[in-house]
């Protein structure tokens, strides 16, 4: 029997490579030209004021935190309220500009608990980053209050949010900078990019800048009216080399046409999960009302996880994990035992294959195998 991957992207080739090898023709693969596009046709489908293309979400929610801290002073050693339960890039991003990540507890969504934030609040928070996790937009609109409230940044995480509303609207205008990933793996596949959207255009310069190396050509743009100085930029900072290129955004371009059929039979797949596994005790996680969700995954909670992960494997289904949480790992052990419900909840977690290549068999195949492993404990 065929082997069955809990994620797998598909691309729609042909068209792909009429875009790339326009940027091929012409001569220009980097950034510019198919990059613009893609940060046009993302703001026009998103609503967002600002957006700009860049290599990672890794490398926008890095962006985020060193933009914020480097316009508003704040320190090494200062804190930012996260969640553990997410992909370390989350987290990182905090500790790359030397932050320290305090982490909150999860809700019934899986996502921070606006309750646990309050309280993990000190003089020294700044910021707080929301994952929607698994694209849910959890109890985002309770975070946002508490962070006008109190003065802080909020970053939202939307990693996984690629064609998630909220209250009938794509996410993206409620936080401070939203960031998005189209990696290979998420639901809107390229190989490898993201797109940072901040709800200020003065951020979403300074990233334009602080994203190809510190590089700044307004200075000499001013004096070029001849030409003469084309070649010359000024660059007043260190910055990164964390732009997108056109190869790149020529396979997001597709993808962004196709991202709301593809959720619409992501949410197909969830929704014959649960009529399958609707006679066992398993739990599924849940949206809240207002959200609908890019159901970027379809996790349930199960006892004896590991051995249930096993199990399935040996019958070639590779579901997948997400996530063991971030206090597991080295540099956040720190926070160990400061969420236990997220600990909790982690060690029950199971992603089942969701993705575009998943057939109503492959479904029933997962069910049954799921059924016949339970039915021995
Ligand atoms: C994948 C992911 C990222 C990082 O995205 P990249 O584009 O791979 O850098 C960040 N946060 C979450 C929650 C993710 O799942």
């Amino acid at each position: 029997m065929k082997n069955i991957q809990v994620f797998k992207p598909t691309y729609r080739v042909e068209e792909t490579l009429e875009l790339i090898r326009e940027c091929m023709e012409i001569g220009w693969t980097g950034m510019g030209f198919k990059t613009i596009e893609m940060e046009t046709k993302w703001k026009e489908y998103t609503g967002v004021a600002n957006a700009h293309f860049l290599n990672s979400a890794t490398a926008g929610l890095h962006v985020a935190v060193a933009l914020f801290k480097a316009k508003y002073g704040w320190e090494d050693g200062d804190e930012i309220i996260s969640t553990p339960l997410t992909f370390v890039s989350t987290n990182h991003a905090i500790k790359y500009e030397r932050m320290q990540p305090i982490f909150a507890d999860v809700d019934e969504y899986l996502c921070l608990d606006p309750e646990d934030v309050k309280r993990k609040i000190t003089p020294k928070t700044r910021a707080v980053i929301f994952v929607g996790l698994g694209g849910s937009t959890g109890q985002l609109e309770k975070i946002v209050e508490i962070c006008k409230e109190h003065n802080l940044k909020l970053i939202l995480d939307a990693a996984h949010m690629a064609g998630t509303r909220l209250n009938g609207k794509h996410v993206g205008n409620e936080a401070d900078v939203t960031v998005f990933s189209f990696q290979a793996v998420k639901n809107l596949p390229t190989s490898d990019s993201g797109m940072i959207c901040f709800k200020d255009a003065e951020f979403d310069k300074m990233a334009r800048e602080f994203c190809w190396l510190g590089i700044n050509k307004d200075t000499f743009a001013r004096s070029a009216n001849d030409g003469s100085y084309k070649w010359q930029y000024d660059v007043p900072t260190v910055g990164y080399k964390y732009h997108g290129n056109s190869i790149i955004a020529s396979m997001g371009i597709v993808a962004l046409k196709y991202l709301d059929l593809d959720n619409a039979y992501r949410k197909q797949l969830r929704a014959w999960y649960q009529e399958l596994l609707s006679d066992t005790n398993i739990e599924f996680m849940q949206y809240p009302e207002n959200c609908e969700s890019s159901n970027h995954f379809c996790a349930i909670m199960v006892d004896n996880r590991d051995e249930v992960v096993d199990k399935m494997t040996q019958s070639g289904i590779f579901p997948g994990v997400h996530y063991i949480p971030s206090n597991q790992y080295g540099p956040y052990k720190d926070q160990d035992g400061k969420t236990p419900k997220s600990d909790a909840i982690s060690k029950r977690l199971i992603s089942l294959p969701l993705h575009l290549q998943i057939t109503r068999e492959d479904v029933e195949r997962i069910c049954n195998t799921l059924k016949n492993i339970l039915v021995n404990y």
